[in-house]
């Protein structure tokens, strides 16, 4: 069955044949003494409702395993966290800011060497050590939506015994499959597009390996990060509608990234492609789509504020993937903590907004887009 289907029906079969999945609030459960194998005993260990979940998240991804997270940045920490001391892994420079944050200031805490790598694309037989154990990485990047070839890459980790992660948080399994790639584990903030309502936090991790499974078990019971049941419940019930939901999102991303270029406010507009013709073709082939993220840069002398004023429909917001349009600024929001340097080398500059794409009606999100720049325009002239 299609995904559309899967993601619909995949969390029926509950015990009274409820179509919306029950929430097991249950901290501790009732077992006969002695009796070591009773599947549920402790919620942080397992629940049925977050079991629900993962079995539906596996679903989706194409793999036997998933285990959820209270955050994406969770699901992110339990990765690293089952590296050993002495272990090298390459990460993409370009990953989102929390999983740079935790590689450059966590990961050598614990005797983990960490090398960045700016573009995972030039990366060689050379730069992997016996000790590399993981090369992290996530395509399209955020904001500058950056595409890297995935299979290329699982392909380069493999031979020299490491494995792939990659976080595929912007595209979500309906419109990038790594697995089918050959990526040996996925990362995904449920915050974002999985969920699409902005009322949660969670995070998944997903694998065909039954080790990183059981490594990623392990850091759910050892570092406490689950998602509540009623969160897990939430999440089952926004799923259904993910298809429906980033298919409407990407449908207005295309309109508004057309309108964008040919437009004289903008200088430029990011979307997976945009950098060049090889990650176009790399993105076409490994993907489905471009999402419902776009960067825009605007041209000299028009105020990203001023646009940000005058827009009537986007919430002036953190996050993605919401069914809202959220408009934010990444140098002094979500990339505030990266030094000059590090923004320039990301592509983030002072004029530069992300936009999540939301459901509202196309023509109704170009007009607002039109009045608010032409309201920039003539505070410039
Ligand atoms: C938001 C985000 C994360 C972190 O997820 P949280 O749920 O906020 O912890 C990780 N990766 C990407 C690409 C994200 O956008």
């Amino acid at each position: 069955m299609r995904i559309e289907t899967r993601a619909v029906i995949a969390s029926r079969g509950n015990e009274f044949g409820a179509l919306v999945p029950p929430v097991h609030l249950a901290s501790t459960y009732e077992t006969r003494p002695g009796d070591a194998e009773a599947p549920f005993q402790y919620q942080r260990v397992a629940n049925p409702t977050r079991s629900l979940l993962e079995k539906v998240l596996a679903d989706l991804d194409g793999v036997p395993y998933a285990a959820a997270y209270s955050t994406g940045m969770a699901a992110t920490a339990a990765v690293f966290s089952n590296l050993q001391q002495g272990d090298h892994v390459l990460v993409h420079a370009s990953v989102y800011g929390g999983t740079y944050r935790f590689a450059q200031k966590v990961l050598p805490q614990h005797g983990i060497d960490v090398t960045f790598v700016p573009d995972p694309g030039t990366l060689t037989d050379a730069d992997f050590r016996l000790s590399t154990a993981l090369l992290f990485v996530e395509s399209p990047t955020n904001p500058a939506l950056r595409v890297v070839d995935i299979e290329h890459l699982a392909h380069l980790a493999h031979r020299h015994g490491a494995h792939l992660a990659v976080d595929n948080t912007f595209m979500t399994p309906l419109l990038q499959r790594p697995f089918e790639l050959g990526a040996d584990l996925v990362v995904q903030s449920a915050t974002k597009f999985l969920g699409g309502h902005s009322d949660l936090l969670a995070g998944v991790l997903t694998t065909k390996d039954e080790g990183i499974y059981a490594d990623a078990v392990a850091a759910q019971k050892n570092y406490g990060g689950v998602p509540d049941p009623a969160v897990a419940q939430r999440l089952l019930q926004e799923i259904k509608t993910l298809p429906l939901r980033l298919r409407e999102q990407q449908r207005n991303a295309v309109a508004l990234r057309d309108f964008l270029l040919e437009h004289p406010a903008v200088e430029r507009v990011f979307y997976p492609g945009w950098f060049s013709e090889e990650e176009r073709r790399i993105h076409e082939r490994q993907a489905s789509g471009i999402g419902a993220v776009l960067g825009v840069e605007f041209a000299d002398g028009v105020s990203w504020e001023r646009v940000g004023e005058l827009l009537r429909i986007p919430a002036f917001a953190v996050s993605l993937g919401d069914v809202s349009t959220l408009v934010c600024h990444p140098a002094s929001s979500t990339h505030e903590d990266m030094d000059d340097v590090d923004r320039a080398v990301a592509g983030i500059s002072e004029n530069l907004v992300r936009i999540s794409v939301g459901i509202e009606h196309v023509d109704d999100l170009l007009d607002d887009f039109a009045q608010a720049l032409a309201g920039a325009q003539e505070a410039r002239a």
